[in-house]
């Protein structure tokens, strides 16, 4: 294991295929050889990119219990000194960022630009969480001078974060960025597609100083995951990925009577009404959809556009799919690679049976990439019919669905015809209009003539129905990690 950054940032600025350390696991007091070990891919490659430890379920146990001894004096340290080292954990992440975001880019696929910005947004969460916690005040509540009454906001204690494959470094540092200023100890399980840059913070989080037991992080699968949360020392867990797993997750924690955080994903819709200004609409929704290769749970898959804009629309956004270039993150291309080569069949059978449905292909990139990677070339559909699967269902993969309406009704209607409930945005110069359909729309998140600034650091982020509940980033996380606990005090007069 190399201590200091100095090896991978050679070895990735060498664009060495396999890095020079295997990833070992990271319990907090420091890192330990693991019993089993897992072929992490370059999904750019098909190549291996890192040898990365998988937690066994003994291996788990003892990182929760490492947890569990740091907790009550990492909840009983004052807000300032947490958010201080949370913010020395930023700016770490800032020393070590072009090598982190050299991490993410071949860990996940995406490209460079896209990795450098995740970076960035995690440092933000670590120092925004570090930052904020010292003003979330407490209650007091008017009972009359013969008694005192206060809310105190505590922590859970030991929390678990399991993380998926797609945005690995900003899940994972929202998450955890949140849970540790609050107080908790924090276990997390990265995705074992991509867990590279979550190993690399807690090694960092050592180097700031981080008490050992805090910040643990034990790569692995479904077993890892499972050992997890069915460990009775684990006080609430976050869930960030699929539906079926994350109700398994949600059930089985509550089945032991704790609560789960689920954030999953989406169907999100565009909604271009007549009024609409297309040439800003249409560079907005076309990057929010190719920037991971459609790999974003907020990627915005469906455009239900007035029909008296559809052409102007299609014209306009053609142009990013049939001139979006592949190839490896680090070479900047439009799109990387998605996650695996399961994901890319999983992709391309969407893409075949969009086509069997009826929905028609209005322009398509290129095929391109390197050999041996997991590249599937962006596809703009039409004529997508709101009873189709590809209407309904996250393909996750570079696919954008537009279906034509002919009133804002039918827009709205057409909108609420998935179970998804994360985010959506209206485009629309009315804004009397845009405002009230906004309004209607059933999602965490609305957004009019914008979408998803900058990675949404202070905004609370979260879906309703199939998409999950609870909300993080923004100060509505650092309530999601702690429970309020209410102090009475009888005053004798
Ligand atoms: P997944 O839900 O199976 O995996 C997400 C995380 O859960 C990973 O860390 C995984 O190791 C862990 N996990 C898996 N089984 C578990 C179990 N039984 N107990 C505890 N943890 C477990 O997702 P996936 O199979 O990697 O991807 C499938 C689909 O999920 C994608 O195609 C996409 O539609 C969706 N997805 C959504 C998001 C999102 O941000 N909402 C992210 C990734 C994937």
């Amino acid at each position: 294991m190399t201590t200091t950054f100095e090896g991978l940032r050679s070895a990735l600025e060498d664009h060495e295929t396999t890095l020079p350390e295997r990833f070992l696991l990271d319990m907090g007091a420091g890192t330990r050889e693991p019993e089993r070990w897992f072929a992490n891919l370059d999904p750019a490659t098909g190549e291996l990119l890192a040898e990365v430890a998988t937690a066994t379920p003994a291996e788990v146990s003892d990182a929760v219990g490492a947890a569990e001894a740091a907790a009550p004096a990492w909840a009983a340290a004052a807000p300032a000194q947490r958010g201080e080292l949370l913010r020395r954990l930023g700016a770490l992440v800032r020393r070590e960022a072009e090598t982190l975001a050299r991490l993410e880019v071949r860990d996940t696929g995406k490209p460079l630009a896209q990795g450098r910005a995740d970076i960035a947004a995690a440092a933000r969460y670590f120092e925004y969480y570090g930052s904020i916690v010292e003003g979330l005040l407490g209650d007091s509540i008017p009972l009359g001078s013969a008694s005192l009454a206060v809310v105190e906001n505590v922590p859970h204690g030991v929390t678990g974060h399991i993380v998926p494959w797609n945005y690995p470094a900003q899940i994972a540092a929202r998450s955890v960025g949140a849970a540790l200023a609050m107080g908790n100890a924090a276990v997390v399980k990265p995705a074992d597609e991509a867990p590279l840059v979550t190993l690399c913070y807690a090694r960092l989080a050592r180097e700031a100083g981080f008490p050992a037991g805090v910040f643990n992080v034990i790569p692995g699968g479904a077993e890892t995951g499972t050992a997890l949360i069915t460990d009775d020392r684990v006080d609430h867990v976050s869930f960030t990925g699929s539906v079926a797993t994350g109700r398994l997750v949600a059930g089985t924690v509550a089945g032991r009577g704790r609560p789960t955080l689920l954030e999953l994903g989406g169907k999100s819709a565009h909604l271009v009404l007549e009024g609409a200004d297309i040439s800003r609409a249409a560079p907005v929704i076309a990057r929010a959809l190719l920037l991971h290769a459609g790999q974003t749970c907020t990627a915005g898959t469906r455009v239900i556009v007035h029909e008296s804009l559809r052409a102007e629309l299609l014209d306009a956004l053609a142009p990013h799919f049939a001139g979006a270039t592949l190839g490896p993150g680090l070479t900047e291309p439009t799109v990387g690679p998605v996650v695996s080569e399961r994901q890319a069949e999983r992709v391309r059978g969407f893409i075949d049976r969009a086509q069997a449905d009826g929905a028609a292909i209005v322009a398509q990139a290129e095929p391109g990439g390197h050999a041996g990677g997991f590249f599937v070339p962006p596809v703009l559909f039409d004529a997508v019919s709101q009873s189709s699967e590809l209407f309904a269902e996250e393909v996750f993969g570079p696919v954008l669905a537009v279906t034509a309406v002919s009133s804002d009704e039918e827009a709205r209607e057409a909108a609420h015809n998935s179970r998804y409930g994360l985010t959506g945005a209206v485009w629309c110069q009315d804004v009397d209009r845009a405002l009230a359909m906004a309004r209607s729309l059933d999602v965490g998140q609305a957004y009019i003539n914008g979408y998803a600034p900058g990675g949404g650091v202070e905004l609370p982020f979260g879906g309703t129905r199939d998409s999950g509940y609870g909300r993080e980033k923004g100060v509505a996380a650092l309530r999601e990690y702690s429970q309020a606990r209410t102090l009475f005090v009888d005053i004798r007069g």
